[in-house]
Parts: C-alpha cells; structure tokens; sequence
C-alpha cells in the first residue's frame, strides 16, 4: 500500500482566513468570502475524513492511493481521491454538503434542504464525475496506456438523507468506500506491478500543485480595499506601531519582534506574488525603508533588481515556507 499526497488543511483554507481578516466587514463582498471559506473548509473535513479511512483500514492487495490532484490533458482537472490498482483507476469525489440532498430527474443539478427549510441548489457530482472520467481518459490515452475507470461520490455525513438518487451515479458513505474498493479488487485485472508503479511515476510526475493566490484578483476587489497595518496576535487589531525591538500594540501593549511576517504572507496571499520595498511600507504602514529592507532580505526568498528597483517573488512553495515560519512561532 502506497498513500501519496495526503490531504491536511489547505492552504487556501488559511488564505480565505486572512481575506476575511483583511476585508472589512462592511464590504459588499464580505460574505462571498465567508461562503468561499466555509465551503473550502467544508472540502478540506471532507477530504480530511476520506484520507482517515485510508490511513487506519487496510485494503489486502497492490494499491496506491492520491489525495487531491492536480493534472491536465486536453483541459486541467482536479481529482479528490484516485484510488489504483491492477484492475483499473477509481475516482472518488467528496461532496461535504450538509442537508437532505434531492437528485431532480432531468436536471444538472441537486437540492439540498436544511431543517430550518432553507433550500439550496448544486452542481451535480455526475457532471463532474463524468468530466473528470473523459480528461482522465485523456490522460492515459496521451500515455498509450488502457486504464479502466471508476468513479463515485462520497458524501461523508453518515445521517444524510438522499431522495431520488440517480442510476448512473454511485453514492458512498465514508465506511462504504472499503467495500466497493474490495469489490473492484475482486474483478479481473487489467495491469501488472510494473505498470501501476509507472502509471503511479506518470501521476506524480504530471501532477501540480494548484496555486489560488493571490487572491483579491479572483474576486475582483482592489488592494487598497483590504486593512493595511500589521495585525497584534493578541487582540487583533491593526496598526501595530514599528518600534526598537520589532512592533508594540498601544491598544494591549503586547511587543512582538516578528509581528510582521504576517503581514506579508497576508500580502503574498491577498495581493500580489511580488513586493517592493514600497508595496511593503505602505501595507506594513512602515515609514521606514531600511526596516522594510531588513524585513524583506530577512524572508529569504527570490529577489530580482537592485536597490530602488529590488524586488522579491514567491512562487506557492515560497508561500507554504513561509506560513510554516508564522505558524512555528505562534
Ligand atoms: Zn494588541
């Protein structure tokens, strides 16, 4: 057993967390931010749960197993979970929707409807599912190689109700996916060890990490829109004031030598994946330019130009470096 890429909080997650930091919350686009994050986040249970009974069932024959992929062959696609083995490829979509699900004959989509009656529409998972199947098929077809393919959608609240499901879309609760991995397990296989080992090479090789910032541009609101400052861990406000030994709050009076990192992976995340020293005075709300200086040399990530035009970019490798650095000293 081989389970690759497993799945752990996202860092779109942490993204849309500082967005909703950063935006006020007057702002007319406050709450599609606070829907994208809950939707991120209910993806990233769902995934997080799916990874679990990988990890603590085993599956008693030759497998791998891939958390959210990222490949593209006539068009990009995202995979929640392929599951591969000798009889073929398993796609496994999660759908973290609470609610009793409806499945309309004849339409693209699903209803869901809360105890307190509110009623909401969906994609349905077949479409994807489908769409997903012909660009994985794709994939393989560009490899010369013949792959069987499965797919089905996970939904990982074990108390759902389903109402008119439909026949040609398979319906999983988390516990169930063992069994109907075990069932394919038990047909003919179509591949030996050697080829799923390079199928699984081809995967990993082909797959790229989906990079979602910045992120303002994707919804469409202005930089100079966001709260600029650096934010106090403590009590959450911003404009921390630069002093001697890093920056002090004079609304707590908590002192932080290192409050801006922050900052600017909230700038890297939020607004652009380049910074000048400029950019970094004006949303540090820094006067001085040779702190911002110390501050960006001190990131260590790719810089380009020197003095006045310096510049320094981070691509998303630089980004998750940089949030592991926040996180460490929290
Ligand atoms: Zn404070």
């Amino acid at each position: 057993m081989l389970i690759v890429k497993k799945k752990t909080r996202s860092i779109k997650q942490i993204g849309l967390e500082r967005f909703v930091q950063r935006l006020p919350s007057h702002h007319s686009r406050y709450s599609s931010i606070e829907n994208a994050l809950r939707t991120t986040r209910a993806g990233d249970n769902g995934e997080k749960i799916l990874a679990g009974v990988f990890s603590r069932f085993q599956i008693p024959f030759q497998h791998y197993v891939f958390h959210d992929l990222n490949l593209s062959s006539t068009g990009k696609f995202q995979i929640d979970t392929l599951f591969l083995c000798r009889q073929g490829a398993v796609i496994l979509e999660m759908k973290n929707i609470a609610g009793s699900i409806s499945f309309p004959t004849g339409q693209n989509q699903i209803t869901r409807t809360l105890k307190n009656g509110q009623v909401d529409s969906f994609e349905c998972p077949s479409i994807q599912l489908e769409r997903n199947e012909m660009l994985l098929e794709d994939w393989f077809y560009a490899r010369n190689m013949s792959v069987p393919i499965y797919k089905a959608v996970v939904f990982p609240r074990t108390q759902q109700h389903f109402e008119s499901e439909r026949s040609n879309l398979k319906i999983l609760f988390p516990l169930e996916v063992l069994t109907y991995l075990r069932n394919i397990g038990d047909l003919s296989p179509t591949l030996d060890d050697g080829q799923l080992r390079e199928i699984s090479a081809a995967l990993m090789e082909s797959h790229r990490d989906y990079n979602p910032f910045p992120l303002i541009s994707s919804f469409n609101i202005s930089s100079s829109e966001l709260k600029t400052g650096v934010q106090c861990e403590k009590c959450g406000l911003f404009g921390m004031e630069s002093i001697h030994k890093g920056w002090g709050c004079h609304r707590c009076k908590y002192v932080s030598a290192d409050a801006h990192l922050q900052s600017v992976l909230d700038y890297f995340m939020l607004v652009d994946n380049v910074i000048t020293n400029r950019d970094c005075r004006l949303f540090l709300r820094l006067d001085s330019p040779q702190k911002a200086n110390r501050i960006l040399k001190r990131l260590q990530v790719p810089s380009f130009g020197d003095r006045k035009g310096r510049h320094y970019a981070v691509d998303l490798s630089d980004i998750e470096l940089l949030e592991n650095k926040v996180r460490r000293d929290d």
